[in-house]
């Protein structure tokens, strides 16, 4: 399974080269750029700027603003030492003037010793920064400092330019980043072997890779600084396509592989509606019914399953997967349920273990949190057979899991795991049936573009009888009012969630912190109410424990961070109260909303307004108050934070795509779909001598191990 290197050819291994090839870069750093996700040079070059400088033209001192960046060439007039004798705090100054104006430069507690060498009088300096007025002077504060010259080699003019800044890898410096990437150029540009068919670039109207990389790390001068900054040029567009031809080939790829192999049929049980029924404590939906036939259908077919449940939060996917886990145990087969945290994958042991009886289960928990004796014994049991359904965190990606008889994968929460997690999934069994789950927080038209390589289910609504959460706003004065609500769906026994935005007040002194927030309620509230908290500082272990005391009732109200948002379910929870809502995204508080009112209670969510919120915020959550639909609050939450701030969210290797890209460029996603989807149907092996390149790519990705 594994390729031999060596038999590519030499260009391939250009490309799939590990950083650590590259000058400077030794195994220490080429861990830590692993760790951002760039193991290749590949990955080194697609690591674009989040951002540029204009450094390409020198600002007269009269005419900078305040707050605005720029770029200044002066001659010193006086620079050294001053101390506060006070603090005995450092100071170092440096004067400079150009034509008209003077233009202070500080550092404070100032460690570089190589500051003096630019601070004799008539050096002429060429200065980075951020000018801030003092008296109406400007002023910068740690500036970047260059030795100005004039002609010949070093004319200092001559490396103006738009300045590349990337998202910091921790460890490594911008000005090294900035070298290896240099030298991943100079080394291997030229080298590199455009994965994309030239035809299909230049349908588009897109630059060749190597004019695209060299230019998006260092850009020409003429180039305009928005666009720059906003991924717009053709260079910028080029690299996008690119990332999502990739990701859509490796998934164009994986469905055919899966379409080909044979994959024994399942039998349904007769009668499984009516058994249904029976076993049920409550009546499928029409749309859960569907699902569940789509599903039986699959399983029946042949063929592997590769079906996506894609369904707003609370609107019952569980137990569609539980009926699905049902007819592969009768059918005598494993099944195995990967979910994105500890905390879920108790939660959904404990929902299997109740459906065991009636459905044949014979769960098991594997996590990240077993010693290791444990994990073996349990593997070993998996692999003996003991257990028939597994349910685990991306620990069951691991190569010690080897399944007796693997049937089907249910991965829930999709949205946290990649394409990669789910071909890692189908390699561990014979061509195991594939189930995933998710309340994707983006629009519906984009996941189903996003989920290229599955069939999908659609539940839309909710099951009878569960309302939608009502959801209000508290300003700074309803404070009262919404303390009575609290205390009195306490008293009735019903839980709460409070939410905050940070953990600690060292964070951000300006926000409600999870620890003090506790502490309050513990005040007020306890002995007569139980208070718990729960947060990412705790070990998973921690964590597991405080969830488990709350959803067996032993805690009432529980305080945290986000770390609640995915999939928890708590029937007696009824009330969320939300500090700071304005510090979430939409389609985030939606998630977190859906975990009240899932009981037979209906749940309230309040939005705490702190006093100085803008209309404008005020009025992105108005958009929560008003809808109740997952997808289409993604939508909106989009719209309304306009496309440009949600560039440079994340940054990945190949073999990933970036949100932000995807929805400024659906037009692009789409073409790189139906591109892929062709160049595969032609020749759905990548045997081809041309397509050598991507089947390398197809396979580094499909094979590397994932970063646990
Ligand atoms: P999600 O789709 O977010 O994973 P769940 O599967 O956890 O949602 O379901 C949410 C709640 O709705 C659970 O308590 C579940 O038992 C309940 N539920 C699911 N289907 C139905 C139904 N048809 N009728 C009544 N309650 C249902
Ligand atoms: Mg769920």
């Amino acid at each position: 399974m594994i390729p031999k290197k060596d038999g590519y050819p030499k260009q391939v291994q250009t490309l799939s080269s590990p950083v650590s090839h590259l000058r400077g870069v030794g195994p220490k750093r080429a861990g830590l750029l692993a760790q951002k996700g760039i193991h290749t040079v590949l990955d080194l070059l697609f690591f674009t700027p989040i951002h540029y400088e204009d450094r390409t033209t020198i600002c007269p001192l009269r005419e900078v603003e305040e707050g605005v960046p720029c770029l200044v060439n002066g001659e010193v007039v006086s620079g050294g030492e001053e101390k506060f004798y006070k603090s005995r705090k450092r100071l170092f100054r440096i004067r400079l003037r150009d034509e008209k104006s003077v233009l202070d430069l500080l550092w404070f507690n100032y460690k570089e010793p190589h500051l003096s060498r630019f601070a004799a009088q008539g050096t002429r300096l060429l200065v980075y920064g951020t000018i801030r007025l003092s008296r109406g002077r400007p002023q910068m504060i740690h500036p970047e400092v260059s030795l100005y010259a004039r002609g010949g080699d070093g004319d200092t003019e001559n490396l103006l330019a738009f300045y590349p800044v990337y998202s910091a890898v921790a460890g490594i410096s911008g000005a090294a980043l900035r070298s290896f990437i240099r030298s991943a150029l100079d080394q291997y540009a030229g080298a590199l072997v455009d994965p994309v068919p030239p035809e299909t670039a230049h349908g588009l109207g897109l630059p060749t890779l190597d004019q695209a990389l060299r230019f998006v790390h260092f850009p020409d001068r003429e180039a305009s600084i928005d666009d720059l900054n906003q991924s717009r040029t053709p260079s910028h567009r080029r690299l996008i396509f690119d990332r999502f031809f990739l990701v859509m080939i490796v998934m164009a790829f994986r469905k055919k592989s899966r379409e080909k192999g044979i994959c024994p049929a399942f039998f349904t049980p007769t009668g499984l509606e009516n058994e249904l029924k029976r076993i049920l404590p409550f009546k499928l939906t029409g749309q859960q019914i569907k699902a569940v036939q789509d599903i039986a259908k699959d399983l029946v077919s042949g063929k592997a399953m590769n079906r996506l449940l894609l369904g707003d939060v609370g609107c019952g996917k569980t137990i569609v997967a539980a009926v699905a886990a049902h007819i592969t145990v009768l059918n005598r087969r494993q099944v195995a349920l990967m979910v994105p945290t500890q905390v879920l994958a108790t939660q959904h042991l404990e929902y299997f273990t109740q459906l065991s009886d009636k459905m044949g289960f014979r769960p098991v928990l594997l996590t990240g949190g077993l010693s290791k004796a444990a994990r073996r014994e349990i593997v070993h049991e998996i692999r003996s057979g003991s257990y028939n359904l597994i349910i685990g965190t991306q620990s069951l990606i691991q190569e010690d899991l080897v399944f007796s008889d693997l049937g089907l994968t249910i991965i829930d929460e999709q949205h946290r795991f990649g394409v990669r997690e789910r071909a890692l999934m189908d390699r561990k069994g014979v061509n195991p049936h594939l189930l995933v789950m998710t309340a994707t927080p983006i629009p519906r038209t984009l996941a189903i573009t996003l989920y290229g390589d599955m069939d999908i289910s659609l539940i839309r609504g909710y099951p009878k009888g569960r309302l939608p959460v009502l959801t209000q706003m508290a300003k700074e004065g309803e404070k009262r009012m919404l303390f009575d609500s609290l205390i009195r769906r306490l008293s009735q026994g019903q839980q709460a969630f409070v939410i905050c935005p940070v953990i600690e007040g060292s964070e951000d002194a300006d926000l409600k912190n999870a620890v003090e927030m506790a502490e309050k309620l513990r005040k007020v509230l306890s002995p007569r109410f139980r208070i718990g908290l729960i947060h990412g500082r705790l070990s998973a272990d921690e964590r597991e424990a405080v969830m488990h005391d709350f959803r067996k009732g032993a805690i009432d109200l529980l305080v945290g961070t986000t770390v609640i948002e995915v999939g928890v379910h708590v029937p007696g929870a009824t009330v969320m109260i939300i500090e700071h809502p304005e510090r979430f995204g939409l389609a985030q508080l939606h998630q977190l909303r859906g975990r009240v009112g899932r009981g037979s209670e209906s749940g309230v969510c309040y939005l705490v307004l702190s006093k100085d919120l803008s209309e404008k915020a005020i009025s992105r959550l108005e958009v929560l108050v008003q809808n109740h639909d997952g997808f289409q609050i993604a939508e909106k939450d989009l719209e309304q934070r306009g496309h440009g701030e949600l560039t440079g969210t994340k940054q990945t290797g190949m073999g990933e795509m970036d949100l932000g890209d995807m929805i400024r460029e659906p037009d692009l996603l789409l073409r790189a779909k139906q591109e892929a989807q062709h160049l595969i149907d032609a020749d759905p092996e990548l045997s081809k001598p041309e397509h050598a390149v991507l089947k390398a790519f197809v396979e580094s990705v499909l094979i590397r191990p994932l970063d646990l």
